[in-house]
């Protein structure tokens, strides 16, 4: 089945035609690192590495952009508070995320461009908008010139009431028009700053995803995507500047935007105070139960985290892993087309998950779960994950007692045997004699 995606757009369900079918190129925007990020954040790391394992499954070379943001107020702020360098703390948050979204089996992208190393990009972007006529500076700042642009406004169709109410950045008395928005601005001498034609500064956050995506993917590319929330004024404004410096009439021919992941009906935020750190959530279940919760809504809806929610998702892949215990697969296998053509429809998640519960033979199951990035694991390792902090028999006391009661039966000492078995069940252990040999599971 053909790949259809929503594009924002135009709000409609396309065919993907990418732009050069011998290599397609997409580009997610990252983070702000300056905490762990919150399973809001996992929502389009999990959804659209979905994709983009699709997408390798049907074109032979894909580049996959996700950038992290690591200049920001937020991040200066951050960095004072805890008292230590800027490059300290995005490093070390940069790759707590980094590590996180491993665990949630994320696939790595090919690129993954820190925006302070891309700054004079920026500035060459800049300098294009100024020459241009589409960008002016005032007061040490750089502005993009909204009403230099005749059809801003077309990814978000917004009114220019709407435009000027949504900006909501204080009119400063250096803008031309409310609506116009900061390419560059100035540093004091304790800021983060680099030089440039408008004196030392730095960038604003919209320019940073025109400059790495131009860099990595080229000035026009396939698909650009992010939650919702980046709709206005982030893509916006990077459409206008991309559109506006390099000339082409499209930077991304697809743009598609995740649902929010609310808590009690509301969107899990840092400001609201409402949210999980993906972290914390990974000491307490496993990553695949959280992403296998992330993929069972549709990406477009919205999404209620609760804990009850990620228990069911471990019971649900305990009882797929439970159904690989013991057997040997094929190396490789297609993915059913059950679950592939539930995929080719904008990503059906859902669908494609209840298209795995019908699966029952077990090299089916696992090509099926594995285009969702699940059942990524050996069996064995999934049973033996505990959460943090558990009590209970270590996997070295296990598989001791297992060789325990092993040696135990050949010595024919049935009654120990069995009081070995019945000590790891009355500590949570249930063990399984199979045709390989004993097997065990927390209960
Ligand atoms: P930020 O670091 O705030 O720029 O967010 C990084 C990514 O997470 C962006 O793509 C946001 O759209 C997305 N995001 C933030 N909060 C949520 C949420 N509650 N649900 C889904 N996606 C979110
Ligand atoms: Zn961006």
């Amino acid at each position: 089945m053909s790949l259809q995606i929503h594009n924002t757009l135009t709000r409609e369900k396309e065919q993907f035609a990418p732009l050069d079918p011998s290599h397609v190129r997409m580009y997610v925007c990252g983070p702000t690192v300056y905490d762990y990020v919150h399973i809001g954040n996992a929502r389009p790391v999990v959804v659209f590495d979905v994709l983009y394992r699709l997408l390798k499954r049907r074109y032979p070379r894909v580049t996959y952009v996700r950038n992290i943001t690591d200049i920001d107020d937020r991040i200066m702020v951050r960095a004072a508070d805890n008292r230590e360098t800027i490059e300290a703390l995005t490093t070390r948050t940069a790759d707590a995320y980094r590590s996180d979204m491993k665990r949630l089996g994320a696939l790595s992208p090919d690129f993954e461009p820190r925006a302070t190393e891309f700054v004079t990009q920026m500035v060459g972007i800049i300098e294009r908008l100024v020459a241009k006529g589409h960008a002016y500076a005032a007061a040490d700042h750089v502005l993009f010139s909204v009403p230099s642009m005749d059809d801003y406004g077309r990814l978000s169709r917004r009114s220019r009431d709407e435009l000027v109410a949504g900006a909501r950045v204080e009119v400063a008395p250096y803008k031309k028009d409310p609506a116009d928005f900061v390419l560059w601005k100035p540093s004091s001498p304790d800021q983060p700053g680099w030089s440039s034609p408008w004196g030392r500064g730095r960038p604003g956050w919209h320019i940073e995803c025109s400059a790495m995506s131009a860099q990595h993917l080229g000035e026009t590319f396939d698909i650009h995507a992010g939650g919702l929330d980046l709709i206005f004024p982030h893509h916006e404004n990077e459409i206008a500047q991309s559109l506006c410096a390099f000339g082409h009439g499209l930077m991304a021919k697809y743009w598609m935007h995740n649902g929010f992941l609310n808590i009690s009906g509301e969107k899990m935020s840092k400001s609201l105070g409402n949210f999980f750190t993906v972290h914390e959530l990974l000491e307490q279940y496993p990553g695949e139960a959280i992403r296998l919760l992330l993929l069972s809504a549709h990406y477009r809806q919205p999404l209620d985290f609760t804990h009850e929610g990620l228990v069911q998702a471990k019971a649900t892949l305990d009882r797929w892993y439970g159904q690989l215990r013991g057997k040997t697969l094929p190396e490789l296998n297609a993915v059913p087309a059950s679950v592939e053509d539930a995929l080719s429809d904008d990503l059906n998640t859902p669908l494609a998950i209840s298209a795995i519960h019908q699966l029952d033979d077990p090299a089916q199951l696992r090509a099926g779960a594995l285009a969702l990035g699940l059942l990524q694991q050996d069996p064995e390792a999934w049973f033996r994950w505990t959460p943090e902090g558990a009590s209970g028999p270590t996997e070295a006391e296990i598989d001791a007692a297992i060789a325990a009661r092993q040696a135990a039966r050949k010595a024919k000492n049935f009654a120990e045997a069995d009081r070995i078995r019945d000590d790891l069940a009355s500590k949570g252990v249930v063990l399984e004699d199979g045709p390989k040999g004993t097997v065990w599971k927390r209960g």
